[in-house]
């Protein structure tokens, strides 16, 4: 086996940092090659997501005069986090073993790389990240993520609490991400359905050496909302369960209203009864909506783990 590593880091404006990260993935790299752990022709991949700044030139700098092979893929324009860790996974299969995907920032604590190559030897097909100390982010970015996969816990979503995007994973695993085929990524919500051996590694999350967060408000809100709604159709239920009580307190008040002869306004009863009819036969449709969404995803109905040699 050659186990040649492709690190893939997005980057979107990320010049003050970039030279720093790339010095210290290399060094990285060049004695995990020493210690023959990984292939020498192991590589750096950077996705420069759409930036506007230095970033692609400095990109193309370090492709000629690296210590390690530097490769470099420029989008045409922002197209966002995941579509470029996207992008970085997909030209990685076609020519490494294993993949790892690292924020430019390095706010994932590279020092974890030399171990998740080991939990990788150990025959590992995914190795998780996993921040154990958020201290670094600010109250309100560590407030909301817990809140957010409390959230996605209670509406029976898989996910790893606190792991992003700092992961390895094999080519086997790419191969099977590959299958899904929707154009919404929230790629942390993938990985655990793919089903393989998986193994974590805990780190402190580091703070930014320079530069600020590319992740505004939005972009981090449309990424939350994206994890409930690609992978969750619970909140469809809603009208359902909605117009199902407000059905039932019509009909209560109905009878109390004719048999047991309460004096309710009439108005009152059919504005319960007609509001859960409506929420009801909305939920119907719901219902509806939410399997042909899951239907136009186009996720696999099983993914292959082996096959014996002489079933190809
Ligand atoms: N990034 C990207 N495209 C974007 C926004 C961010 O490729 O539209 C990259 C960014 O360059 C960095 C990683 O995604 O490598 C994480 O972004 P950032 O560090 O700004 O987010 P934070 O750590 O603050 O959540
Ligand atoms: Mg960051």
């Amino acid at each position: 086996m050659s186990n040649k590593l492709a690190i893939i880091v997005p980057a979107y404006n990320e010049e003050k940092v970039l030279n720093h990260s790339v010095g210290v993935l290399e060094d990285i790299l060049l004695k995990l090659q020493r210690q023959n752990k990984i292939d020498d022709q192991s590589y750096l991949l950077i996705i420069d997501d759409g930036s506007t700044d230095q970033t692609w030139a400095i990109v193309q700098k370090l492709s000629k005069n690296s210590l390690v092979n530097v490769k470099g893929i420029r989008f045409s324009r922002n197209f966002g986090h995941q579509n470029a860790i996207w992008a970085g996974l997909m030209q990685a299969k076609e020519d490494a073993d294993l993949t790892i995907t690292i924020d430019a920032d390095l706010q994932d604590d590279s020092k974890m790389i030399p171990k998740m190559v080991d939990q990788y030897l150990a025959g590992n097909q995914i190795v998780y990240g996993v921040r154990n100390n958020r201290d670094s982010d600010s109250f309100f970015k560590r407030e909301s993520a817990n809140m957010f996969y409390k959230l996605m816990n209670l509406l029976g979503v898989k996910i790893i609490p606190n792991h992003a995007d700092f992961r390895l994973m094999t080519v086997k695993a790419v191969n099977l991400l590959s299958q899904y085929h929707e154009r919404q990524l929230f790629i942390r919500g993938l990985i655990p359905q793919l089903g393989l051996s998986t193994s974590k590694v805990d780190y402190k999350r580091q703070k930014r050496i320079a530069g600020e967060s590319k992740y505004t408000i939005q972009k981090m809100l449309d990424l939350a909302w994206n994890g409930i709604t690609l992978f969750s159709t619970s909140l469809l239920k809603v009208p359902t369960i909605l117009g199902g009580e407000f059905l039932l307190l019509g009909t209560v008040l109905l009878l109390e209203h004719a048999v047991w002869k309460h004096s309710i306004s009439m108005n009152l009863i059919s504005l319960w009864i007609i509001g859960g009819a409506i929420l009801l036969s909305l939920g119907i449709i719901a219902e509806y909506v939410g399997k042909t969404f899951n239907e136009i995803k186009h996720r696999p109905r099983y993914l292959v783990a082996e096959r014996t040699d002489n079933n190809e």
